[in-house]
């Protein structure tokens, strides 16, 4: 650092840790503030307990570790440099309505090759349905390029485009409704280019394919103590139970108001990465930041439906030979199931001692006005198809989580969503909604909005920036494709 960067970080996710470790790492006096007790946001983990007193961490739900996550890797790299923080699962199955499976093992890694051969071996397609195939729109998925889909597609629907494939029903909710649903947005009121984005992030377009890690131990022990300990060592204050309420100008630069009656701390650079419904309501309260265009821009983000995580501790083991993850079609709102015991070291341990098992069911993109008792059963009846030997298990304990967090993609936003950078300098913009110069999703759309949000300060000060990695940003008939 040439002189002196005071920087103020809002929301301890992953986007504002990862931005809050590149700035530290490069000099800033960083301030990380939270607005709950603890780090992490949509995957973060605190302490409860049993009925029997016993001690668990828990979570926001199941987290997938794409093996692309390139930037989120590399900041892990940080706080785990021997690189033993994710196990492998060895397959991702898809399992849908009488047995149905699909599995992503053993596909080759380059595209065509790898939807080939998911096409040759999938039992949910036949020869003879591929010839009604819309072959021009199977091409499209292959000629992802940035803004040329995004021009060509934003405005339509993925449920309109994945129609207008033509699929077999079976085909088109084993092989792709499955992945659309893991966006939390449904299918009518998401982007197609976003989802045809997802597709070259995740299968199309990188060499890893689309198998994943998990973390073995909870978020806390795993990721949130060591990142507090790493910002700390570097200089970092981390407050938690912090709320940023509102950014104005202040001596040197700005000012980030809090909640309560705490002073306001004095920030020459200030990384806003919070979710949409704080980003929204902090700048409506902060009348300086960006211009009218932009605070426009930030006021039309929004959240997808709701979605439920719900973890059940039951009295009785899972049949041998079960995958610790599957994603589910066809079973109502069941969108995946986790077996907690066969991967995550706490609910193991637990397991173990009661012969019981840890089950987490998630449901996304919930409906508005549904039952709760309704979406629970419904829950529970797409368990039992899956997973026979736990029809009549008894729940022991359960935590239902209810929220409404994620952002939503919708058709015709993409245009506006706003960047890292505002038209204020000094003030940056970071998450998993923010738009990125290539592409990315989730926690790795998080992370490396972080980095870049870092980046764009630290280019100010004339300091070198942190290397940004992606999988090719153009698919493999990018440019050949009429209409993408
Ligand atoms: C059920 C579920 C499953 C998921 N599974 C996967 C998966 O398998 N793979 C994957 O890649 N992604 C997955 N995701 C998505 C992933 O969790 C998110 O993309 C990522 O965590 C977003 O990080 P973020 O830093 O952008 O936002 P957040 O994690 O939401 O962080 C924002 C932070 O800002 C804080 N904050 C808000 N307002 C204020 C304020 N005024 N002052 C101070 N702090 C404030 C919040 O408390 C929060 O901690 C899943 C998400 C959910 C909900």
């Amino acid at each position: 650092m040439p002189a002196p960067l005071r920087a103020v970080v809002v929301g301890g996710g992953i986007a504002g840790v990862s931005a809050a470790t590149v700035l530290a790492e490069r000099g800033a006096s960083v301030t990380l503030i939270e607005r709950e007790p603890v780090l992490g946001g949509r995957i973060s983990a605190w302490t409860e307990h049993l009925p029997d007193g016993t001690a668990f961490q828990m979570e926001r739900g199941f987290h997938a570790f794409f093996r692309q996550y390139y930037n989120l890797r590399s900041l892990l790299a940080r706080i785990h440099p021997a690189g033993h923080l994710l196990t492998p699962l060895s397959d991702y199955p898809l399992l849908g309505p009488g047995g149905a499976r699909e599995s992503i093992a053993g596909l080759p890694h380059q595209t065509p090759l790898n939807v080939l051969a998911l096409l040759a071996r999938s039992r949910s397609v036949r020869l003879r349905d591929l010839l009604r195939v819309d072959f021009h729109r199977g091409l499209q998925m292959l000629a992802f390029d940035g803004e040329r889909t995004y021009r060509a597609l934003d405005g339509q629907s993925a449920r309109a485009f994945l129609d207008g494939l033509r699929l077999p029903p079976t085909a088109r909710r084993m092989l792709f409704d499955v992945f659309a649903h893991s966006f939390f947005n449904p299918e009518d009121e998401m982007s197609a280019a976003e989802l045809l984005a997802m597709f070259h992030f995740y299968f199309l377009g990188n060499p890893e394919g689309l198998l994943f890690d998990v973390l073995s131990e909870p978020f806390s022990v795993a990721l949130w103590e060591p990142f507090e300990r790493r910002l700390e060592a570097l200089g970092a204050r981390v407050l938690v139970r912090t709320e940023a309420t509102r950014v104005l100008p202040g001596a040197g630069g700005w000012e980030v108001h809090l909640g309560g009656d705490r002073a306001p701390l004095p920030a020459d650079a200030v990384v806003l990465a919070v979710t949409v419904p704080a980003l929204r309501a902090i700048v409506a309260s902060s009348p300086v930041i960006g211009d009218a265009a932009w605070r426009a821009r930030v006021d039309r983000l929004a959240v997808t439906r709701p979605f439920v995580v719900w973890r059940l501790w039951l009295d009785r083991p899972t049949a041998p030979g079960r995958h610790p993850f599957a994603g589910t079609a066809g079973f109502g709102p069941l969108e995946n199931v986790s077996l907690f015991h066969l991967f995550q070291n706490e609910c193991r341990r637990w397991a173990e001692r009661t012969r019981g098992s840890v089950v987490e069911l998630h449901a996304y993109a919930v409906p508005p006005g549904i039952d709760e008792a309704a979406l629970r059963a419904d829950m529970l009846a797409g368990m039992h198809a899956l997973c026979p030997e736990l029809s009549g298990a008894r729940v022991l304990h359960e935590r239902w989580l209810w929220r409404q967090d994620c952002p939503a993609f919708a058709p015709g936003s993409s245009a506006e969503r706003p960047g890292v950078e505002t038209p204020s300098p000094g003030v940056v913009v970071a998450g998993d909604f923010v738009r990125l110069p290539f592409p990315a999703a989730l926690m790795e759309r998080a992370a490396s909005s972080g980095i870049l949000a870092a980046n764009t300060l630290l280019a100010r000060s004339g300091v070198e920036s942190e290397p940004l990695r992606s999988v090719p940003r153009r698919g493999l008939l990018a440019g050949m494709i009429p209409g993408t």
